[in-house]
Formats: C-alpha cells, structure tokens, sequence
C-alpha cells in the first residue's frame, strides 16, 4: 500500500494528492514533480487529452528550483524499495523495482505519455522493469 504522505523525491515537499478522472496523482507543489503508483501511468495514457490538460494546469506554474538530476540511489517515496533511473521513451525517469511506481519530473509526463501511447505499456514498463533490476 501506498504511504500515507508521499514526500518529493527532488526538494522533499510533501505531495498533494489530486484527482485526475479517476486517477488519484501525488503532485509536488513546489517542484512540479509528479509521483504515479503502479498502473497509473497506463491510466493516464489512456485518457483524452483534455482529461490529461486537466493534469497539465495543475503541473504548470509550479515554480520551485529545476529538479536536480538524481546521481544516487534514492529511496523510493512509497515503499522500502529504491529508485532507478530508467529511460521511459524520451526521458529518464526514475522507478521504483519494487512498488513500480514512477516519479516523473516536470515536463516529463507528456513526453512519457506519448511513449507508451506509441509502443504501449507493457512494452515500456518492461523495459523499465528490467532495466531497474539490473545492476
Ligand atoms: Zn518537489
Ligand atoms: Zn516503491
């Protein structure tokens, strides 16, 4: 199960959980980082993209310090697990082995979308899968 406050993965901010459809979205105020549960990437994908823009305004203004690329081994925010930077399309967002939960940074989630919109999810997440477990 998820934890109760999802903290930041970059600057620590406790998240704010926002509903977007029928997704439940742990946004970062401060940073505009956005941590997906396992699945919840799919959700998203799926969704119209005026449902998505929904997502887009909550993301857009948030103007904390850019997020700083992740050099060490982080804890994942929602499980005893850690997180590894994997390449999810485009871009290199980290997730969790063992939650599989993602924790994308801003301006990642629509280049993300768009990647597993085109080769569909269980080809992306696979690959992220494996590639959190090597090494
Ligand atoms: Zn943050
Ligand atoms: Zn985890």
């Amino acid at each position: 199960m998820p934890a109760e406050n999802i903290v930041c993965v970059k600057c620590t901010s406790v998240l704010d959980k926002s509903m977007i459809a029928d997704v439940e979205v742990d946004l970062c105020p401060k940073c505009g980082g956005l941590w997906l549960d396992k699945g919840e990437i799919t959700k998203l994908a799926a969704m119209a993209d005026p449902e998505l823009g929904d997502l887009r305004a909550a993301l857009v203004g948030k103007s904390g310090p850019p997020p700083v690329p992740s050099e060490t081994k982080q804890n994942c925010p929602a499980c005893p697990g850690s997180l590894k930077e994997v390449v999810l399309g485009p871009v290199h967002v980290d997730y969790c082995g063992k939650c599989h939960g993602i924790f994308l940074d801003r301006g990642e989630l629509d280049e993300a979308v768009v990647a597993v919109r085109a080769k569909g999810p269980k080809q992306v997440l696979a690959v992220a899968a494996k590639a959190a477990q090597a090494s």
